[in-house]
């Protein structure tokens, strides 16, 4: 910490438990506060203005934690950490009496409430439950399924795979992710960072009524979490952490309408979203709308599945970019060519857009949305910027 205690005040911190370091917070940073070592990203007290632009790209959530500190926590002792430490303590232990102070109790509030946000949550969403499990407290689960969804010709080896949970209470929400501890330790001797996968099951369980849920993870080449996940046999323990994940929620509103773009294992929480609607809100009136992209309908998790859901429940738009003798295909492709379905949905004041999947896929939706709002009158950058502030528009990829 800083040689000179100074009256309390908000630090931003990054969780190192939940970061997995992918670099968009420091490439964000306006003003160059963001750093990292080999062990973390950390935040220079000395030079965070607190204009919030990292908070909304961050993936994972670890970016918005802030502590109230009587003096800062330097940059070298936030580059050994493995955890946050508890607010608690400093509150108790720096601040001193004045912890007791109503200013500094409404510093710690807010400081635990998070930034406040640039990314919100729908306004129907239920509250979700997050941190409930951490690295020194990981909640055990036992592997109860392990199902490959991918054709076996196919190049990709992408995973169903069930945790069942037992007695543990991880209450989870269509949309949330938990974190996997992937065993061992790296070659410094370090326990291996925890890496996060989304809930691909409904809240009341993969089985209705059951203390389980389900994954959809795909095998990275070399990919040290994904090979561990996917070669995991039944009976096998895993440890998790979270839940995680505060925005990128599901409305509970029936007649809200659900715009799901996703690309490969970005499907995971929309079958929880299609799930969830199925189970509960059948007859909804909102409407529902995927556009999913593979590079061939062997390598699409979950495709004779979704064949099978009604297009009364799940209006269903494939894009292909690899099939021999056919034109490469991208959802942004397949979302200009149902550009009338698109914009009709645009229109509808209960309309939430969520995008999942791979890194860099938000730009071309983006420009798909544009081009649709274009041809339909629609003033694109005021309504994204309306349903962003309505909590109407989510990104969730990686
Ligand atoms: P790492 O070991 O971390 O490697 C990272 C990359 O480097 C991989 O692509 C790997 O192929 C490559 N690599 C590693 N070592 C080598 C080497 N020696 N030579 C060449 N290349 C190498 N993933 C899913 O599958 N399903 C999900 O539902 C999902 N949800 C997510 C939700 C969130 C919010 C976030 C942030 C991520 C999510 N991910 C999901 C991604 C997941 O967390 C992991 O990043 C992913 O599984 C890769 O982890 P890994 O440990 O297997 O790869």
């Amino acid at each position: 910490m800083d040689a000179a205690p100074h009256a309390p005040r908000k630090q931003h911190l990054i969780d190192p438990e939940i970061c997995i370091r992918c670099n968009t917070c420091e490439e964000t940073c306006p003003v160059d506060a963001i750093t990292h070592d080999d062990n973390n990203y950390v935040v220079d007290a000395a030079k965070c203005n607190f204009c919030l632009d990292c908070i909304s790209p961050c993936p994972t959530g670890s970016i918005d934690n802030w502590r109230v500190v009587a003096r800062s926590y330097t940059i070298e002792e936030q580059f050994g950490w493995q955890e946050l430490p508890a607010q608690d303590e400093l509150a108790a232990a720096d601040a001193g009496a004045e912890a007791e102070d109503e200013e500094v109790a409404k510093l710690i509030a807010e400081a635990h409430a998070g930034s406040g946000g640039k990314a919100v949550a729908p306004k129907s969403a239920s509250k979700p439950t997050i941190n409930l499990y951490n690295r020194s407290r990981p909640a055990r689960a036992i592997v109860t399924g392990n199902f490959r969804l991918t054709d076996p010709d196919a190049d990709n080896d992408v995973r169903h795979i069930i945790l069942d949970f037992g007695d543990a209470s991880l209450p989870v929400l269509e949309g949330q992710s938990i974190g996997i501890i992937p065993p061992g330790s790296d070659t410094d001797g370090k326990p291996h960072t925890i890496r996060l996968y989304s809930v691909a099951s409904s809240r009341d369980g993969e089985r209705p009524k059951h203390n389980n849920l389900a994954l959809t993870v795909k095998r990275e080449p070399q990919g040290l979490c994904s090979n561990y996940l996917c070669d995991l046999k039944k009976g096998d323990v895993v440890q998790v952490t979270g839940p995680f994940g505060a925005t990128f929620l599901m409305p509970d509103d029936p007649s809200a309408n659900i715009m799901m773009i996703c690309t490969g294992t970005g499907a995971a929480p929309f079958r929880g979203f299609t799930e969830r609607r199925r189970r509960t809100m059948r007859d909804a009136p909102g409407r529902m709308m995927i556009f999913f992209g593979a590079r061939r309908p062997e390598e699409l998790p979950y495709f004779g599945p979704l064949q099978k859901v009604p297009d009364g429940l799940l209006r269903k738009h494939f894009a292909y970019s690899r099939v021999p003798d056919r034109p490469k295909t991208y959802v942004q492709d397949r979302m200009r060519a149902s550009a009338d379905e698109v914009s009709a949905f645009l229109r509808h004041d209960r309309t939430h857009i969520y995008i999942c999947g791979l890194k860099g896929m938000e730009t071309g939706v983006d420009e798909a949305l544009a081009d649709i709002c274009r041809g339909s009158d629609i003033d694109w950058a005021a309504l994204r910027a309306d349903l962003r502030a309505q909590g109407r528009y989510h990104v969730e990829t990686y």
